[in-house]
């Protein structure tokens, strides 16, 4: 678990104050690792106080994080400065999230980053790292993973390190989220939940969390009295209890599903789920249906056919991706998945969308 938290509208400011006891010397840096739409953003970025050898480094965020990336971000810090870092500070959304929890991994565990994708690899702590989302709904900022697409898989590095040492969860700092990606991200958490507490992996703790985000994302996504500021408090703690439901449990279909059409076309993890989702009335009947209320509620549009003109071998590839992530399978259907989830199913749910 996340070891410490601050919650509030403007606890972003504490930043200071939070990172000075951490430093641990001159030539051991803070290394902030900021969502490039927030370059130029004064009011954001006047608040990150630069001392000694400290750096921002803008990370573009059209493309999901890949393990050739964290490795040149590690090698950047290693050939720049003569000691290792006092802290990683990951201030964005999922894509930094996942970025600084890999940085701060990768710079005291040897090797290539790809080699650590899977469960409890990781050997040696990270360096102290800091996430400060400013989207709510992944649960990355509270997760202990940071999903990476590697030369082989789109698969997390999932480790009891991985988790930041602090997480600052500032709500005013979702402020200008586009609509849209408002939606995508927020249904990364509202189909947590529903996978979460539909799995067979389900269990008082998953179930109590999950329960509480789903309750958060209904008030949010189908109540009519939330005011902005409302939303954006309530999302935020969504996105918190949605992450630690599966921290203990696991996702699903939809999350398979997705993992396969981010890793052949790029389609970026909240609108792939949300597309992926759109066509699972047979696995998670009642979600499906409150998502597609949600959906008209906010005149969310989706993309239609983006497998229509892929070929069998290209299809192939997504079935491959889906069908490797077993636990999400069994927690989804059962321990017996493999009778029910054949590669014709999946190809067939692949072509629908
Ligand atoms: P994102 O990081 O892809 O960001 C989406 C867009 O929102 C970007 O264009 C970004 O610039 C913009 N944005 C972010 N904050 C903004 C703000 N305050 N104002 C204006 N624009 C803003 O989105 P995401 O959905 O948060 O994250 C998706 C990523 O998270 C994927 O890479 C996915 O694999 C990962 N993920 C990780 C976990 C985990 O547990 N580690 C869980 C779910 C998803
Ligand atoms: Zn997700």
């Amino acid at each position: 678990m996340v070891s410490r938290v601050v919650f509030g509208r403007g606890s972003f400011n504490q930043l200071d104050e939070i990172l000075a006891p951490m430093r641990k010397g001159r030539n051991a840096p803070f290394i902030f690792y900021v969502d490039d739409v927030f370059k130029g953003n004064h009011w954001l970025t006047s608040r990150i106080t630069l001392s000694y050898k400290d750096k921002i480094v803008y990370v573009p965020t059209k493309e999901e994080p890949k393990t050739s990336q964290i490795d040149q971000y590690v090698e950047d810090i290693i050939l720049a400065h003569s000691e290792l870092p006092s802290g990683i500070i990951g201030i964005g959304g999922g894509i930094v999230m996942d970025i600084a929890k890999a940085v701060s991994l990768m710079l005291t565990n040897k090797g290539e980053s790809k080699d650590y994708q899977g469960w409890d690899l990781i050997k040696n702590p990270a360096i102290y790292h800091v996430g400060i989302p400013t989207i709510s709904g992944t649960g990355a900022e509270v997760s202990r993973t940071t999903i990476l697409t590697g030369p082989e898989r789109k698969l997390g590095i999932n480790s009891d390190y991985t988790p930041f040492d602090q997480v600052i969860l500032d709500p005013e700092l979702t402020k200008d989220v586009p609509k849209d990606q408002w939606f995508y991200t927020g249904m990364d958490c509202f189909v947590h939940c529903v996978e979460s507490l539909n799995g067979t992996y389900l269990n008082a703790f998953s179930q109590s969390y999950g329960e509480k985000a789903f309750e958060l994302c209904q008030d949010i996504f189908l109540g009519d009295n939330l005011s902005e500021k409302d939303s954006q408090d309530k999302l935020m703690m969504a996105s918190w209890h949605g992450g630690m439901s599966i921290a203990y449990s696991q996702v699903g279909v939809a999350h398979a599903l997705s993992y396969g059409l981010g890793y052949l076309l790029g389609v970026k993890h909240g609108i792939g789920n949300c597309i992926v989702f759109d066509h699972l009335e047979e696995f998670y009947p009642e979600g499906v249906v409150m998502f597609k209320k949600m959906k008209a509620k906010h005149n969310i549009e989706l993309p239609q056919g983006i497998c229509a003109d892929l070929d069998e071998q290209q299809l192939n590839v997504m079935i491959d991706v889906a069908l490797s992530l077993e636990p999400l399978w069994e927690n989804a259907i059962g321990k017996n998945w493999k009778n029910k989830i054949t590669r014709e199913k999946l190809m067939t749910l692949y072509k629908l969308m």
